[in-house]
């Protein structure tokens, strides 16, 4: 199969209000083409330098998704093209989003990454966390940033169960935090978990962004 026919494969099978970010994480930039020219428009990438390297010489409608763990000293060099930074997990790094955003005279929307799984490894917030992310007296004040939801990983097994419940978890973590923080803001709506071995699970739980992978280009 194609990765276009791979990519058609997969959305067939989601619900309309999901959108397919296609990982391209260490794949060279004419396979993304491949899935560009098929009408994949959402790409996902983990390095600041990488996805930097691919908008360079990619055509410029796509949609970068950064999708790994971000240092503040990086945000600089995406900040003036980021679609969406899947990533945050400290008001320090919203800060310093929020002043390179305002220097390219951009709103950039970003979710707020949770610790779900049990690895010690991953990275993401607690709740406790996050309540006081967004308690803090400067939020308000960061107006080029925009908070439109929720990210997470399931632990990396094959216990469906456990997956199910840490994606149903990250989904009463929305509700929650949709009720306290954000119940007038029609744009707090996403939810990013699902993967090439479970996005369908995720999706039964309530993603409304799957990032998938090794499934569109294969093993890495
Ligand atoms: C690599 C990666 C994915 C995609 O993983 P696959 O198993 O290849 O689909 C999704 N999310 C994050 C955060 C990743 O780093």
């Amino acid at each position: 199969m194609t990765i276009a026919e791979r990519i058609s494969e997969i959305k067939n099978q989601l619900p309309e209000n999901v959108t397919l970010i296609a990982v391209s994480k260490t794949k060279p930039a004419e396979m993304i083409k491949e899935a560009y020219f098929g009408g994949q428009r959402h790409f996902g990438e983990n390095k600041v330098q990488e996805m930097t390297d691919k908008y360079a010489v990619l055509p410029r409608d796509i949609h970068w998704h950064l999708i790994g763990h971000l240092q503040t000293n990086k945000v600089k060099y995406i900040a003036p093209f980021v679609s969406l930074i899947h990533s945050i997990d400290s008001l320090k790094l919203l800060a310093e989003i929020n002043k390179q955003a305002k220097k390219s005279n951009r709103i950039i929307n970003c979710l707020l990454q949770f610790h779900i799984a049990q690895e010690e490894t991953k990275f993401g917030l607690s709740e406790t966390e996050a309540k006081e992310l967004l308690m803090d007296a400067s939020i308000p004040t960061l107006q080029n940033i925009n908070i439109v939801g929720v990210m997470g990983m399931a632990s990396f097994t094959k216990n469906k169960d456990q997956i199910r419940s840490e994606f149903g978890h990250l989904r009463r973590i929305f509700d929650q935090l949709k009720n306290d923080h954000f119940k007038h803001k029609n744009d707090f709506k996403e939810i990013s978990m699902g993967m090439s071995g479970d996005y369908l699970l995720a999706i039964e739980e309530g993603s409304t962004m799957v990032r998938v992978g090794s499934s569109i280009f294969g093993g890495r």
